[in-house]
């Protein structure tokens, strides 16, 4: 389990995509998404951008609790015998309540870090280019991290 604070930032600015997992009536949907994040005082908000139309939406609005998982640093290791061989990663997994965003300026600072996260560049928006994109925040209630190494004697 990993809890130091520095590295839950490493993983969060390095995985770069996230799985964000939905039920609605009984039926599972996953989407692979782009994130933006900010962590202050443990506290994780996770925030996503679609399009205006996408049917995601549709399915938050039903059910907005959700779960996510994402991952870096994948690295295949090797044995002699087939269950010997693995792979180290890096893993956060957790769950959230999803809040469609409709506040014009915190859309904005969404994208703004969202771009932040993805690039690591300093992007503004304005009202004009947050108006054609939908805008998710995740407020993340619980979630974990973990590390899983190459075993010392095969590295
Ligand atoms: C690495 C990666 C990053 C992405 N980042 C973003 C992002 O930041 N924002 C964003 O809006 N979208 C992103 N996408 C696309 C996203 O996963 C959805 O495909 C897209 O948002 C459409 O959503 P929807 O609600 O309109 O689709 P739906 O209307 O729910 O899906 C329409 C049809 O397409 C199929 N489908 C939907 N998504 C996928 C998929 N990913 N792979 C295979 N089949 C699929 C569904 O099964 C369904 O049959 C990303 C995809 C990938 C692979």
């Amino acid at each position: 389990m990993i809890t130091d604070e520095q590295e839950l930032r490493r993983i969060l600015d390095t995985a770069k995509v996230l799985r964000l997992g939905l039920s609605v009536d009984g039926e599972p949907y996953i989407y692979p998404m782009n994130y933006g994040y900010t962590l202050e005082n443990g506290e994780l908000k996770l925030y996503l951008h679609s399009a205006v139309n996408a049917h995601k939406l549709e399915l938050l609005r039903k059910n907005p609790g959700v779960c996510f998982q994402l991952d870096c640093d994948n690295t295949p290791f090797e044995g002699k015998v087939a269950c010997q061989y693995g792979l180290a990663y890096h893993s956060i997994s957790g769950r959230a309540k999803a809040v469609l965003v409709e506040d014009v300026e915190e859309k904005m600072e969404a994208m703004s870090v969202l771009m932040k996260t993805q690039t690591g560049g300093d992007f503004t928006f304005n009202e004009r280019l947050v108006s054609i994109v939908a805008v998710i925040r995740l407020d993340v209630t619980e979630y974990t991290a973990k590390h899983r190494p190459i075993p010392e004697n095969l590295r």
